[in-house]
Protein backbone atom coordinates (compact mmCIF):
# COMPACT_ATOMS: atom_id res chain seq x y z
CA UNK A 1 0.00 0.00 0.00
CA UNK A 2 0.72 3.43 -0.55
CA UNK A 3 2.16 5.32 2.26
CA UNK A 4 0.32 8.75 3.26
CA UNK A 5 2.75 11.06 1.90
CA UNK A 6 2.85 8.99 -1.43
CA UNK A 7 -1.10 9.75 -1.76
CA UNK A 8 -0.79 12.87 -0.64
CA UNK A 9 2.04 13.51 -3.28
CA UNK A 10 -0.76 11.91 -6.17
CA UNK A 11 -3.23 14.36 -5.17
CA UNK A 12 -1.58 17.32 -5.55
CA UNK A 13 -0.33 16.35 -9.07
CA UNK A 14 -3.90 15.70 -9.77
CA UNK A 15 -4.36 19.18 -8.93
CA UNK A 16 -0.99 20.51 -10.38
CA UNK A 17 -1.64 18.67 -14.34
CA UNK A 18 -5.29 19.92 -14.15
CA UNK A 19 -4.11 23.47 -13.20
CA UNK A 20 -6.20 23.90 -9.94
CA UNK A 21 -3.16 23.96 -7.61
CA UNK A 22 -3.31 26.85 -5.17
CA UNK A 23 -0.94 28.52 -3.08
CA UNK A 24 -1.82 30.76 -0.60
CA UNK A 25 -0.72 34.31 -1.54
CA UNK A 26 2.20 36.54 -0.23
CA UNK A 27 3.40 39.86 -0.23
CA UNK A 28 0.43 41.78 -1.38
CA UNK A 29 0.50 44.52 0.99
CA UNK A 30 1.73 46.94 -0.90
CA UNK A 31 -0.37 46.46 -4.39
CA UNK A 32 -2.92 48.52 -5.22
CA UNK A 33 -6.46 46.31 -3.44
CA UNK A 34 -8.97 45.60 -6.09
CA UNK A 35 -10.11 42.56 -5.14
CA UNK A 36 -10.83 42.57 -1.26
CA UNK A 37 -13.95 42.23 -0.05
CA UNK A 38 -13.84 45.04 2.20
CA UNK A 39 -16.05 47.06 0.09
CA UNK A 40 -16.38 49.99 2.48
CA UNK A 41 -12.67 49.99 4.21
CA UNK A 42 -14.10 49.02 7.49
CA UNK A 43 -11.32 46.19 7.91
CA UNK A 44 -8.51 49.01 7.65
CA UNK A 45 -10.60 52.08 9.56
CA UNK A 46 -8.95 53.36 12.66
CA UNK A 47 -12.56 54.27 13.94
CA UNK A 48 -13.44 50.74 14.07
CA UNK A 49 -10.44 49.69 15.26
CA UNK A 50 -10.46 52.59 18.62
CA UNK A 51 -14.16 51.26 18.94
CA UNK A 52 -13.61 48.09 19.30
CA UNK A 53 -10.60 48.18 21.18
CA UNK A 54 -12.10 50.45 23.51
CA UNK A 55 -15.38 48.09 24.42
CA UNK A 56 -12.91 45.48 25.37
CA UNK A 57 -10.72 47.49 27.14
CA UNK A 58 -14.38 48.88 29.22
CA UNK A 59 -15.36 45.85 30.46
CA UNK A 60 -12.54 42.94 31.18
CA UNK A 61 -13.97 40.99 28.83
CA UNK A 62 -12.71 37.26 29.02
CA UNK A 63 -9.89 35.98 26.04
CA UNK A 64 -12.23 32.43 25.21
CA UNK A 65 -15.77 31.71 25.81
CA UNK A 66 -14.95 28.20 27.08
CA UNK A 67 -17.57 26.08 25.47
CA UNK A 68 -20.20 25.69 22.98
CA UNK A 69 -23.05 28.04 23.22
CA UNK A 70 -25.32 25.31 24.77
CA UNK A 71 -22.88 24.44 27.49
CA UNK A 72 -20.65 27.35 28.71
CA UNK A 73 -19.79 29.65 26.16
CA UNK A 74 -23.30 31.55 25.92
CA UNK A 75 -23.34 34.81 27.02
CA UNK A 76 -25.01 38.24 27.84
CA UNK A 77 -23.22 40.21 25.53
CA UNK A 78 -23.94 37.20 22.88
CA UNK A 79 -27.79 37.60 23.57
CA UNK A 80 -27.68 41.84 23.32
CA UNK A 81 -25.50 41.48 20.27
CA UNK A 82 -28.07 39.23 18.42
CA UNK A 83 -30.57 41.57 19.30
CA UNK A 84 -29.30 44.72 18.14
CA UNK A 85 -28.07 42.85 14.85
CA UNK A 86 -32.00 41.68 14.10
CA UNK A 87 -32.92 44.87 14.87
CA UNK A 88 -30.81 46.57 12.35
CA UNK A 89 -31.83 44.14 9.77
CA UNK A 90 -35.49 44.54 10.61
CA UNK A 91 -36.00 40.69 11.77
CA UNK A 92 -37.42 39.08 14.31
CA UNK A 93 -34.53 37.12 15.65
CA UNK A 94 -30.94 36.64 14.83
CA UNK A 95 -28.55 33.48 16.08
CA UNK A 96 -24.50 34.42 15.38
CA UNK A 97 -21.63 31.93 13.62
CA UNK A 98 -18.82 32.29 13.28
CA UNK A 99 -18.43 32.29 9.90
CA UNK A 100 -20.68 32.62 6.75
CA UNK A 101 -19.49 29.20 5.74
CA UNK A 102 -20.96 27.99 9.60
CA UNK A 103 -23.90 29.68 9.38
CA UNK A 104 -25.05 28.44 6.03
CA UNK A 105 -23.58 24.94 6.44
CA UNK A 106 -25.95 25.01 9.74
CA UNK A 107 -28.96 26.70 8.06
CA UNK A 108 -30.03 24.65 5.80
CA UNK A 109 -29.06 21.47 7.37
CA UNK A 110 -31.49 22.67 10.13
CA UNK A 111 -33.87 23.42 7.58
CA UNK A 112 -34.13 20.18 5.13
CA UNK A 113 -34.07 17.02 5.42
CA UNK A 114 -34.49 13.95 3.53
CA UNK A 115 -38.20 14.28 2.23
CA UNK A 116 -37.06 17.55 1.42
CA UNK A 117 -36.05 19.45 -2.02
CA UNK A 118 -33.75 22.02 -1.76
CA UNK A 119 -34.03 24.44 -5.31
CA UNK A 120 -30.50 27.11 -5.52
CA UNK A 121 -29.47 28.87 -8.26
CA UNK A 122 -26.19 27.30 -10.03
CA UNK A 123 -24.22 30.24 -8.95
CA UNK A 124 -25.07 30.20 -5.22
CA UNK A 125 -21.73 29.92 -2.42
CA UNK A 126 -19.99 26.22 -2.25
CA UNK A 127 -21.49 26.67 1.70
CA UNK A 128 -24.84 26.46 0.61
CA UNK A 129 -24.25 23.64 -1.47
CA UNK A 130 -22.42 21.46 1.78
CA UNK A 131 -25.17 22.69 3.72
CA UNK A 132 -27.96 20.82 1.55
CA UNK A 133 -25.64 17.42 1.26
CA UNK A 134 -25.67 17.39 4.77
CA UNK A 135 -29.17 17.87 4.90
CA UNK A 136 -29.51 14.97 3.15
CA UNK A 137 -32.15 16.86 0.84
CA UNK A 138 -32.27 16.83 -2.44
CA UNK A 139 -30.63 19.69 -4.21
CA UNK A 140 -31.39 20.49 -7.98
CA UNK A 141 -30.06 23.75 -9.29
CA UNK A 142 -31.32 25.79 -11.53
CA UNK A 143 -30.31 28.64 -14.21
CA UNK A 144 -29.31 31.55 -13.09
CA UNK A 145 -31.58 34.22 -11.90
CA UNK A 146 -34.17 32.05 -14.67
CA UNK A 147 -37.77 32.17 -13.67
CA UNK A 148 -39.12 30.04 -15.78
CA UNK A 149 -36.22 27.44 -14.79
CA UNK A 150 -37.10 27.57 -11.14
CA UNK A 151 -41.09 27.40 -11.95
CA UNK A 152 -40.35 24.29 -14.03
CA UNK A 153 -38.41 22.68 -10.96
CA UNK A 154 -40.95 23.92 -8.65
CA UNK A 155 -43.73 21.73 -10.72
CA UNK A 156 -41.35 19.00 -10.88
CA UNK A 157 -40.40 18.58 -7.55
CA UNK A 158 -42.23 15.81 -5.27
CA UNK A 159 -44.60 17.23 -2.98
CA UNK A 160 -43.14 14.89 -0.07
CA UNK A 161 -41.92 17.34 1.41
CA UNK A 162 -41.44 20.70 1.78
CA UNK A 163 -39.89 23.05 -1.15
CA UNK A 164 -36.75 25.44 -0.54
CA UNK A 165 -35.03 27.81 -2.69
CA UNK A 166 -32.10 29.08 -2.16
CA UNK A 167 -30.69 32.29 -3.59
CA UNK A 168 -28.16 35.56 -3.37
CA UNK A 169 -28.70 38.91 -2.98
CA UNK A 170 -25.75 39.43 -5.06
CA UNK A 171 -23.87 36.94 -6.67
CA UNK A 172 -20.09 36.93 -6.01
CA UNK A 173 -18.82 36.41 -9.10
CA UNK A 174 -20.74 38.18 -11.33
CA UNK A 175 -22.02 40.84 -8.95
CA UNK A 176 -25.44 40.52 -10.29
CA UNK A 177 -28.63 40.83 -8.06
CA UNK A 178 -31.29 38.20 -8.18
CA UNK A 179 -35.05 38.97 -8.69
CA UNK A 180 -35.94 38.77 -5.22
CA UNK A 181 -39.28 39.84 -6.00
CA UNK A 182 -40.25 38.31 -8.32
CA UNK A 183 -38.67 35.15 -6.84
CA UNK A 184 -40.74 35.53 -3.58
CA UNK A 185 -43.62 35.94 -5.20
CA UNK A 186 -43.27 32.64 -7.09
CA UNK A 187 -42.71 30.82 -3.96
CA UNK A 188 -45.65 32.23 -2.59
CA UNK A 189 -47.18 31.21 -4.94
CA UNK A 190 -46.20 27.78 -4.56
CA UNK A 191 -45.55 27.22 -0.90
CA UNK A 192 -41.90 27.40 -1.16
CA UNK A 193 -39.62 28.69 1.62
CA UNK A 194 -37.23 31.64 0.28
CA UNK A 195 -33.90 31.55 1.73
CA UNK A 196 -31.47 34.55 0.70
CA UNK A 197 -27.62 34.53 1.06
CA UNK A 198 -27.07 38.19 1.85
CA UNK A 199 -23.13 37.96 1.87
CA UNK A 200 -22.37 40.56 -0.76
CA UNK A 201 -25.56 43.11 -0.03
CA UNK A 202 -24.66 43.86 3.74
CA UNK A 203 -23.69 46.79 4.33
CA UNK A 204 -23.92 47.92 0.74
CA UNK A 205 -27.31 48.11 -0.20
CA UNK A 206 -30.96 48.95 1.52
CA UNK A 207 -31.50 51.41 4.31
CA UNK A 208 -28.70 51.22 6.50
CA UNK A 209 -26.79 48.74 4.75
CA UNK A 210 -29.70 46.42 5.73
CA UNK A 211 -29.70 44.44 2.86
CA UNK A 212 -31.43 43.51 -0.69
CA UNK A 213 -34.24 42.28 1.53
CA UNK A 214 -34.94 44.91 3.29
CA UNK A 215 -34.49 47.65 0.32
CA UNK A 216 -37.41 45.64 -1.47
CA UNK A 217 -39.62 45.37 1.69
CA UNK A 218 -39.26 41.49 1.62
CA UNK A 219 -38.45 40.79 5.12
CA UNK A 220 -41.52 39.48 6.15
CA UNK A 221 -41.97 37.39 2.73
CA UNK A 222 -38.91 35.34 3.34
CA UNK A 223 -37.99 32.51 5.17
CA UNK A 224 -34.12 33.22 6.20
CA UNK A 225 -31.79 35.87 5.06
CA UNK A 226 -27.69 34.84 6.23
CA UNK A 227 -25.49 37.84 6.33
CA UNK A 228 -22.21 38.19 6.97
CA UNK A 229 -19.52 40.39 8.50
CA UNK A 230 -16.41 39.28 6.95
CA UNK A 231 -16.65 41.48 3.93
CA UNK A 232 -18.60 45.48 4.02
CA UNK A 233 -18.58 45.31 7.81
CA UNK A 234 -14.61 44.89 7.79
CA UNK A 235 -15.20 41.83 10.53
CA UNK A 236 -16.16 38.47 10.56
CA UNK A 237 -18.99 35.93 11.23
CA UNK A 238 -22.64 36.01 10.09
CA UNK A 239 -25.76 35.75 11.21
CA UNK A 240 -28.72 34.15 10.24
CA UNK A 241 -31.95 36.59 10.42
CA UNK A 242 -35.41 34.78 10.47
CA UNK A 243 -37.99 34.16 13.29
CA UNK A 244 -37.60 33.69 16.67
CA UNK A 245 -38.86 29.67 16.03
CA UNK A 246 -35.87 29.52 13.76
CA UNK A 247 -33.42 30.85 16.03
CA UNK A 248 -34.80 28.02 18.37
CA UNK A 249 -34.66 25.44 15.84
CA UNK A 250 -31.09 26.46 14.58
CA UNK A 251 -29.92 26.30 18.52
CA UNK A 252 -31.33 22.63 18.41
CA UNK A 253 -30.21 21.07 14.93
CA UNK A 254 -27.87 23.33 13.58
CA UNK A 255 -24.61 21.20 13.74
CA UNK A 256 -22.21 23.73 13.03
CA UNK A 257 -23.14 25.74 15.80
CA UNK A 258 -24.13 22.93 18.16
CA UNK A 259 -20.98 21.35 17.93
CA UNK A 260 -18.16 24.34 17.53
CA UNK A 261 -16.89 26.64 20.69
CA UNK A 262 -18.58 29.31 20.58
CA UNK A 263 -16.71 33.01 19.56
CA UNK A 264 -14.75 34.91 22.40
CA UNK A 265 -16.61 38.44 23.33
CA UNK A 266 -14.05 40.12 21.65
CA UNK A 267 -16.08 38.59 18.50
CA UNK A 268 -19.50 39.66 19.25
CA UNK A 269 -18.27 43.28 20.66
CA UNK A 270 -16.42 43.42 16.52
CA UNK A 271 -19.73 42.44 15.34
CA UNK A 272 -21.67 45.08 17.39
CA UNK A 273 -19.75 47.76 16.73
CA UNK A 274 -19.08 46.88 12.86
CA UNK A 275 -23.17 47.04 13.10
CA UNK A 276 -23.19 49.75 14.77
CA UNK A 277 -20.74 51.50 12.09
CA UNK A 278 -22.15 50.40 9.39
CA UNK A 279 -26.21 51.69 9.95
CA UNK A 280 -24.62 55.12 11.32
CA UNK A 281 -23.30 57.86 9.66
CA UNK A 282 -19.79 56.53 8.95
CA UNK A 283 -21.47 53.62 6.87
CA UNK A 284 -24.12 56.50 4.88
CA UNK A 285 -20.91 58.01 3.55
CA UNK A 286 -18.78 55.24 2.93
CA UNK A 287 -21.04 53.76 1.04
CA UNK A 288 -22.11 57.05 -0.89
CA UNK A 289 -18.29 57.08 -1.73
CA UNK A 290 -18.67 53.77 -3.26
CA UNK A 291 -21.62 54.26 -5.23
CA UNK A 292 -19.58 56.94 -6.97
CA UNK A 293 -16.79 55.05 -7.77
CA UNK A 294 -19.33 52.27 -9.44
CA UNK A 295 -20.44 55.22 -10.96
CA UNK A 296 -17.09 56.16 -12.18
CA UNK A 297 -15.89 52.24 -12.76
CA UNK A 298 -19.10 52.14 -14.87
CA UNK A 299 -18.15 55.56 -17.30
CA UNK A 300 -14.26 54.46 -17.94
CA UNK A 301 -16.05 51.08 -19.15
CA UNK A 302 -18.52 52.84 -21.29
CA UNK A 303 -15.68 54.54 -23.07
CA UNK A 304 -14.30 50.98 -24.25
CA UNK A 305 -17.57 50.48 -25.03
CA UNK A 306 -18.81 48.37 -22.61
CA UNK A 307 -22.02 48.41 -21.10
CA UNK A 308 -21.60 47.25 -17.24
CA UNK A 309 -25.24 47.44 -15.08
CA UNK A 310 -22.91 48.44 -11.87
CA UNK A 311 -25.53 46.52 -9.40
CA UNK A 312 -22.50 45.85 -6.92
CA UNK A 313 -19.13 46.87 -6.17
CA UNK A 314 -18.11 43.61 -8.37
CA UNK A 315 -17.09 43.40 -11.51
CA UNK A 316 -16.48 40.20 -13.80
CA UNK A 317 -13.51 41.12 -16.14
CA UNK A 318 -14.17 37.69 -18.19
CA UNK A 319 -10.88 36.37 -19.70
CA UNK A 320 -11.85 32.52 -20.84
CA UNK A 321 -8.82 29.92 -20.12
CA UNK A 322 -7.01 29.24 -17.10
CA UNK A 323 -3.53 30.30 -18.19
CA UNK A 324 -4.93 33.20 -19.94
CA UNK A 325 -6.34 34.72 -16.96
CA UNK A 326 -3.68 33.56 -14.56
CA UNK A 327 -1.51 35.38 -16.97
CA UNK A 328 -3.31 38.57 -17.37
CA UNK A 329 -3.52 38.48 -12.90
CA UNK A 330 0.71 38.32 -13.11
CA UNK A 331 0.76 41.48 -15.69
CA UNK A 332 -1.35 43.38 -13.33
CA UNK A 333 0.28 42.30 -10.44
CA UNK A 334 3.70 43.85 -12.13
CA UNK A 335 2.32 46.55 -12.69
CA UNK A 336 1.25 47.27 -9.36
CA UNK A 337 -1.81 45.62 -8.61
CA UNK A 338 -3.80 43.09 -6.32
CA UNK A 339 -6.19 41.05 -8.22
CA UNK A 340 -7.22 38.05 -8.36
CA UNK A 341 -7.48 35.44 -10.87
CA UNK A 342 -10.96 33.09 -10.65
CA UNK A 343 -11.00 29.74 -12.33
CA UNK A 344 -12.77 26.79 -12.87
CA UNK A 345 -14.30 24.97 -10.41
CA UNK A 346 -15.34 28.29 -8.59
CA UNK A 347 -16.50 29.68 -12.37
CA UNK A 348 -17.75 27.37 -15.30
CA UNK A 349 -14.80 26.38 -17.62
CA UNK A 350 -14.56 28.69 -19.95
CA UNK A 351 -16.15 31.88 -18.24
CA UNK A 352 -12.78 32.13 -16.18
CA UNK A 353 -11.97 35.91 -15.13
CA UNK A 354 -10.56 38.54 -13.22
CA UNK A 355 -13.04 39.69 -10.77
CA UNK A 356 -12.52 43.28 -9.74
CA UNK A 357 -14.01 44.35 -6.49
CA UNK A 358 -14.51 48.37 -5.94
CA UNK A 359 -13.98 49.92 -2.67
CA UNK A 360 -15.16 53.37 -1.30
CA UNK A 361 -10.94 53.85 -0.31
CA UNK A 362 -10.11 53.68 -4.31
CA UNK A 363 -8.79 56.09 -6.80
CA UNK A 364 -10.41 56.71 -9.97
CA UNK A 365 -6.61 56.52 -11.21
CA UNK A 366 -6.25 52.89 -10.89
CA UNK A 367 -9.30 52.12 -12.40
CA UNK A 368 -8.43 53.71 -15.43
CA UNK A 369 -4.64 52.15 -15.53
CA UNK A 370 -6.23 48.40 -14.55
CA UNK A 371 -8.42 48.78 -17.51
CA UNK A 372 -6.21 49.92 -19.88
CA UNK A 373 -3.96 46.91 -18.51
CA UNK A 374 -6.45 44.25 -18.60
CA UNK A 375 -8.39 45.47 -22.15
CA UNK A 376 -4.43 45.16 -23.82
CA UNK A 377 -3.66 41.75 -22.04
CA UNK A 378 -6.99 40.64 -23.73
CA UNK A 379 -6.08 41.81 -26.67
CA UNK A 380 -2.89 40.53 -26.72
CA UNK A 381 -3.81 37.46 -25.46
N1 LIG B 1 -21.92 33.22 1.07
C1 LIG B 1 -21.35 33.89 0.05
C2 LIG B 1 -22.22 34.33 -1.07
C3 LIG B 1 -19.98 34.16 0.05
O1 LIG B 1 -19.42 34.82 -0.97
C4 LIG B 1 -19.20 33.73 1.15
C5 LIG B 1 -17.72 34.00 1.25
N2 LIG B 1 -17.02 34.26 0.15
C6 LIG B 1 -19.83 33.03 2.18
C7 LIG B 1 -21.20 32.79 2.11
C8 LIG B 1 -19.06 32.52 3.34
O2 LIG B 1 -18.87 33.55 4.25
P1 LIG B 1 -17.59 33.57 5.21
O3 LIG B 1 -16.43 34.04 4.37
O4 LIG B 1 -17.96 34.50 6.29
O5 LIG B 1 -17.38 32.17 5.68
Amino acid sequence: MKSFDGHIAELLEELRCKGMLRELPSGCDWLIDLCSNDYLGFARSSILREQIAAQLLIAEKQVGSTGSRLLTGNSLLAEETESRVASWLRGKAALLFSTGYAANVGLLSAVAGREDVVLYDELVHASIRDGIRLSGAKGWKFRHNDLSDLEALIRRAPRRGRIVVVVEGVYSMDGDRAPLEKIVELCEKNGCDCIVDEAHSTGILGPHGAGLVVEQGLENRVAARVHTFGKAAGVHGAAVVGSEKLRCLLINRARSFIYSTAPADSFFIAIGEAAKTLAGSEGEQARKLLWERIQQMKLILARIGFDWEGMSPIFPFIFPGVSRVRQAAAIAREAGFHVLPIVSPTVPAGLERIRLCLHSFDTVASYRDIIELLSSARVGG
